[in-house]
């Protein structure tokens, strides 16, 4: 049976992703991988043990920290996490440069010595921010870079690629994700309970409210408070 990979940041995203590897090729088959990137927030690899563990499936964590010191935004260097968009680039400054190039260049290096021929991740360029490596033709020739570089055949799975933000809640409500995304991280300024305010908060809060859910995150704390 084939085995994949999944490359698990912690998020909604990912944690969705990871029930669908899961549905698609067997529990069994099926394993995680998180990256220490310098990420000021390390609650968010807490959460991805978390949610690895509530999932039952092998995780490891592994470090590669020079993007904190490559410095220049907001998720590794100790600056505000900006609303707008830069003038220039028209990214958020929570764009990590190069950061999922890296990450599924590893995550394949990691698959190659493992017999594992899928790799799974959440991006989607249906996502607000525009990140640029999250988009179709970046992914494709990274694929086909990967299978000439390595000699290997590896396949790169984006399953919430055209999805919106309430496509990717019922997807991970239909995959029996819910329990798991209690324990899931997003904010950007690694608040918990949520910030609320962060464009990450407010993606998320935008797609449960759209597909008529309620967060199990934020039902989490409402029930510590009671
Ligand atoms: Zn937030």
């Amino acid at each position: 049976m084939a085995k994949a990979l999944v490359v698990l940041s912690g998020g909604q995203d990912s944690t969705t992703c990871l029930y669908w590897a899961i549905n698609e090729f067997g529990r069994e088959n099926v394993s995680c991988i998180s990256f220490d990137y310098g990420q000021r927030h390390k609650i968010e690899l807490q959460a991805a043990e978390k949610v690895a563990e509530i999932a039952a499936v092998a995780h490891e964590i592994l470090p590669i920290n020079t993007f904190a010191a490559l410095g220049g935004n907001a998720l590794t260097d100790d600056i505000e996490v900006k609303q707008d968009v830069d003038q220039q680039t028209q990214l958020p400054n929570t764009f990590v440069p190069g950061r999922n190039l890296i990450f599924l260049t590893f995550a394949a290096a990691y698959a190659y010595g493992r017999n594992i021929e899928h790799l799974i991740t959440g991006v989607a360029q249906t996502d607000y921010s525009g990140y640029p490596d999250c988009r179709e033709n970046t992914l494709s020739a990274l694929e086909q870079t990967l299978r000439l570089g390595m000699a290997y055949n590896i396949t790169i799975h984006t399953p919430l690629m055209n999805l919106s933000k309430a496509d990717t809640v019922e997807l991970a409500e239909r995959l029996g994700a819910m329990d798991a995304m209690a324990w899931t991280h997003t904010c950007y300024n690694g608040q918990q309970p949520p910030c609320g305010k962060c464009s990450a908060c407010i993606l998320r809060a935008r797609g449960f409210a759209e597909a008529r859910r309620r967060d199990p995150l934020i039902e989490r704390f409402q029930f510590f408070e009671e």
